[in-house]
């Protein structure tokens, strides 16, 4: 990706097109048209919009214009959200990014190391605010990588954060202070997430959907679910299987889950298979923690791991920081386990979830 100054060559000579059919793009032509540059059209990232056409110009959809070798302008406006797709489809050195403010920071991706992100306006919610960072004032963006598509938060909490915001989650404590804030949080809701009514069966059911195609489940002897709470959502098919929770809540497990709770003993099982639902979006050290999940692996060791998918979801406003400071993508646990020394075997970002595979 380029900022975008002035014309320069590829420009005068590519065909160009501005990315948006809305009131950003409708905002933004004319200071494009104040400033020459020349533009074909406009580019939709659906794809029904395929040769539409906006303030009197052709409209085309990202695949049309990945296929014929188009220049995208971006503008700061418009790059919440949108960057992904766009460069999901387009070879980076045809997007330009016309922004007045420095977007392209030097704060690294925490999943990659990729030494640029683009930065965006954010801020911590209200929730957050007074539970874990006590009315301090605490600078925050949402950042994106261009190379691995993962969100964060540029703000990393500490230890302490960290423990004021999950000691004692989810208690009745926890649940009456957020409600006070998001009122949708209701006692209800709040047991449905880690005590749903259904038993957990659709949630088992996914990870063992998407496990069956890859492993032997009748062959799994040993299971650990890292940070798993009480063990519930260990799927039933592992019903004959060694089951293990690691975790250090102080939580009972439910019937036939083992408790472990020192963490360096970890090591010595010969697990089958390691699973980590719903954990990685909460952590402020990203590498160090699945670094630590590698380091339970042996040779034969499977890793699943499960985090919620709300990267481009319209309802989800990504410049409001809640729990989950991370919103990884498949590529970012690729580049994860490259660098770990393991590989990533199967993945699928689904509309709630993303889940992967791993082995060594
Ligand atoms: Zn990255």
């Amino acid at each position: 990706m380029q900022a975008l100054y002035g014309l320069n060559d590829i420009l005068l000579n590519g065909k160009n097109y501005i990315f948006g059919t809305g009131v950003h793009a409708l905002a933004v032509t004319s200071s494009f048209m104040d400033m020459g540059f020349p533009f074909e059209g406009f580019v939709s990232a659906h794809e029904e919009d395929d040769g539409s056409s906006f303030l009197d110009k052709p409209v085309i959809s990202l695949k049309t214009a990945a296929e014929n070798g188009a220049n995208i302008l971006i503008t700061e406006h418009s790059w919440h959200r949108i960057y992904e797709l766009v460069y999901m489809m387009i070879p980076a050195d045809r997007i330009f990014v016309h922004t007045d403010n420095q977007l392209l920071t030097d704060i690294p991706c925490i999943a990659c190391d990729h030494p640029f992100t683009f930065s965006g306006n954010a801020f911590f919610s209200d929730f957050l605010k007074e539970r874990m960072i006590k009315g301090n004032v605490k600078d925050t963006s949402i950042q994106f990588c261009p190379r691995c598509g993962m969100y964060f938060s540029a703000y990393r909490p500490d230890d302490d954060e960290m423990d004021l915001l999950y000691s004692g989650y989810r208690n009745e404590f926890y649940q009456k202070q957020r409600q006070h804030y998001e009122s949708w949080y209701t006692p209800e809701f709040n047991r449905e997430l880690y005590a749903p009514k259904d038993g957990g069966v659709a949630r088992k059911k996914g990870i063992s959907d998407f496990l069956k195609d890859s492993i032997d489940i009748s062959s799994c002897r040993k299971v650990l679910d890292f940070g798993g709470d009480k063990g519930q959502f260990i799927p039933d098919e592992f019903a004959n299987a060694d089951r293990y929770v690691y975790e250090i809540s102080g939580t009972e497990t439910v019937d036939g889950v083992h408790m472990i709770t020192d963490r360096s003993s970890l090591g010595g099982f010969d697990w089958d298979l390691i699973l980590c639902n719903q954990v990685m979006e909460h952590l402020s050290d990203v590498q160090s923690y699945f670094a630590g999940l590698v380091e339970c692996m042996n040779a034969n060791t499977y890793l699943y791991i499960e985090v919620p998918n709300e990267r481009i979801h319209e309802n989800i406003d990504i410049r409001i920081i809640h729990e989950h400071i991370n919103m990884f993508s498949e590529r970012s646990f690729r580049y994860l386990a490259a660098k770990n020394g393991i590989k990533l075997i199967k993945s699928v970002t689904e509309d709630a979830n993303i889940r992967v595979l791993l082995h060594k």
